[in-house]
């Protein structure tokens, strides 16, 4: 059976020694414990002993799972995203991680009343498989995403490509790094009032997010090593 509390701790061993070597802070970094794929049972659990913040790869998943946890959970939607779905994010999600194009950007800036926070995904490796942006492209995107008026860019998110040796994904998580600098430089110039909101890299999971720490991250997404194997 898995223990969580166990892996919880095991998690938190590893950030604290990532932090330690890259002279960090472990409160510049937030676990967010990914739950796709995994019951409301489990998710309460670790609730219990003090993670607040969940990410959904799904939207239907997400809304089956939402009305019977805690209300100061802090959902991230984490997950590819269609644009004829972003409406259905209410005013619940925190943080949407995956924005990478204008339709998806357009839905999102509809929804309800209320901002979106949104991080922009970029596709640092360029895999023709995975979503996001292109890291040339990602100013371009940020230049698109100031013009709706209730968006919040807050920041940059990759999945670099899936690798045994961690320390492959590295220059993948500088890359991401660079291009958020490159981000604000580009807010700076011509919205320096939203440059300040641009503070968060996504990136890190289970088998690398001890470099990805290293390499600046400020929010590691964290399944396996938390709630143990998924079955699908
Ligand atoms: C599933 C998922 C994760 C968690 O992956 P693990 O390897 O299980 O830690 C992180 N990020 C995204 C976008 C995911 O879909």
């Amino acid at each position: 059976m898995t223990n969580l509390n166990d892996n919880l701790h095991a998690v938190r061993d590893r950030m604290i020694a990532a932090c330690a070597r890259a002279g960090r802070s472990l409160d510049e970094v937030t676990l967010l414990a990914v739950s796709k794929g995994h019951d409301v049972e489990a998710i309460g659990e670790l609730y219990e002993l003090g993670v607040r913040d969940f990410g959904e790869s799904y939207v239907q998943e997400w809304e089956e799972k939402v009305d019977a946890l805690p209300s100061d959970i802090r959902w991230h939607f984490v997950g590819h995203l269609q644009s004829n779905k972003a409406r259905f994010l209410t005013d619940r999600v925190e943080l949407v991680h995956s924005v990478d194009r204008k339709s998806v950007m357009k839905a999102l800036n509809k929804r309800s009343d209320s901002t979106s926070k949104v991080l922009l995904q970029v596709n640092v490796a360029e895999d023709p498989n995975k979503s996001g942006a292109a890291p040339d492209e990602v100013v371009e995107l940020a230049r698109r995403a100031v013009q709706y008026e209730r968006l919040s860019i807050r920041g940059l998110m990759t999945i670099p490509p899936y690798s045994d040796d961690p320390e492959l994904a590295r220059p993948h998580f500088r890359a991401l790094r660079e291009a958020s600098d490159e981000v604000r430089q580009w807010l700076n110039s011509n919205h320096p009032e939203r440059a300040k909101d641009l503070s968060e890299l996504s990136m890190g999971m289970t088998a690398d997010f001890d470099v990805a720490i290293e390499e600046g991250a400020t929010i590691i997404r964290v399944g396996t090593a938390l709630f143990g194997a998924r079955s699908d």
